[in-house]
């Protein structure tokens, strides 16, 4: 038996997984039994290249191997294998590890033969993916919302089972009770037997005498349910809320889908919002920001009073702390951050004209070196 199996592959000890498959494809068919009939030698070496590629080819066994040789698989030669063949060719239900290897024979022959009839047993229900529009408020504040969605759901008149309530339940016939279906095929290296979930009964062996009348056997039906979703206080644009088990309804005893509901938040005429912090802007008077003043402002939860302090620039910023958005995860709020805009008036009555000239004078308005008519009126 093979002492070697990087040997027995053709491969390098530093060879890659895809190295090692590849290797293995050309191999197995080098010495494929169907090849080479009745020969013991290409039997045995076909067996030798099996067992390395199912130690190679497990990453965990692979490492196995490189530490202690073949003597860490419990008598090598052939282990996993015995009854691999028959006389039709080759049973692959016999071989243990088929997975990997019925695989690669899969890809082989991918799309070729018969497909993996999976979908006749259970079936997990797809995902749905919805998309909502909230209001900037609603966002900030959560809110619960309900949906209307069309999807396949759990048929109620049968409770999922697909059959007719008191119908009698039968052996069936096309799988014999066994819920399986067997299949053999012709391919380049012979007959290959495959089993899979019998179509007509899903794999239960037994079927129902007669089929719901609703879903007709479907176990489920399209109808449009009502979901309710929670939005949690400051949900933000572009996020998605899961919720678990509702999207589509599986069917014959498969799990449900999920539904994705993914936010958008609609922008607000007054707030403008920057992660869990609000931004406002608050226009006031040239003589508010010269002499100070307490304006009224706008937050997101109640009106406040703000204190302008004398001398108030433009563009000045004012926090007011855990006034924002309520924060999704832990406790707290964002900031308000209020910046002031100073409006410069544009019309003035004759007599402010006055009283400016009068205050620019007061103020010993510097006009050193410059030019025009404030200068003569000084
Ligand atoms: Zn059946
Ligand atoms: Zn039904």
């Amino acid at each position: 038996m093979a002492d070697d199996y990087y040997k027995t592959l053709g491969v390098s000890k530093d060879a890659t997984d895809q190295d090692i498959k590849k290797a293995y494809r050309k191999m197995a068919l080098k010495y494929h039994p169907d090849k080479h009939k009745g020969d013991k030698d290409a039997e045995n070496k076909f067996k030798e290249v099996n067992e390395a590629y199912e130690v190679l080819s497990d990453k965990q066994k692979r490492q196995q191997y490189d530490q202690f040789g073949s003597a860490g698989f419990g008598g090598g030669g052939g282990a996993g294998f015995q009854g691999g063949f028959n006389a039709n060719g080759f049973d692959f239900s016999q071989f243990s590890g088929a997975g990997g290897f019925a695989d690669i024979f899969e890809t082989f022959f991918g799309g070729g033969g018969a497909p993996r009839q999976k979908s006749n047993g259970p079936q997990q229900g797809r995902d749905i993916e919805f998309r909502m529009e909230l209001s900037f408020e609603d966002a900030a504040f959560g809110t619960e919302k309900e949906l209307s969605i069309s999807k396949p759901v759990s048929c109620d008149h049968c409770h999922a089972t697909g059959a007719e309530p008191g119908s009698k339940s039968i052996t069936c016939k096309t799988c014999n009770g066994t819920g399986e279906v067997r299949t053999v095929r012709q391919t380049i290296l012979g007959q290959m037997a495959t089993a899979a979930p019998c179509g007509e009964c899903h794999g239960e062996g037994r079927i129902h005498e007669k089929k719901c009348s609703v879903c007709h056997g479907a176990t489920r039906i399209k109808r449009d349910e009502r979901v309710k979703v929670k939005i949690p206080a400051g949900v933000d644009n572009d996020s998605t809320i899961r919720l678990s088990g509702k999207g589509e309804a599986g069917a014959f005893g498969g799990p449900n889908g999920d539904l994705y509901v993914h936010i958008r938040v609609a922008a607000s005429k007054k707030f403008v919002r920057n992660g869990y912090d609000v931004h406002t802007e608050e226009h006031i008077h040239l003589l508010q920001a010269v002499l100070g003043d307490d304006i009224e402002v706008e937050t997101l939860q109640e009106k406040l009073t703000l204190k302008i302090p004398a001398g108030t620039q433009s563009g000045r910023v004012f926090r007011l702390k855990e006034r924002g958005i309520e924060k999704l995860r832990g406790s707290g709020k964002g900031d308000h951050f209020v910046k002031i805009i100073v409006d410069i008036p544009s019309k003035i009555s004759r007599k402010e004209r006055d009283l400016y000239i009068e205050l620019a004078g007061e103020a010993k308005l510097s006009t050193k070196g410059k030019k025009g008519f404030l200068k003569g009126l000084l």
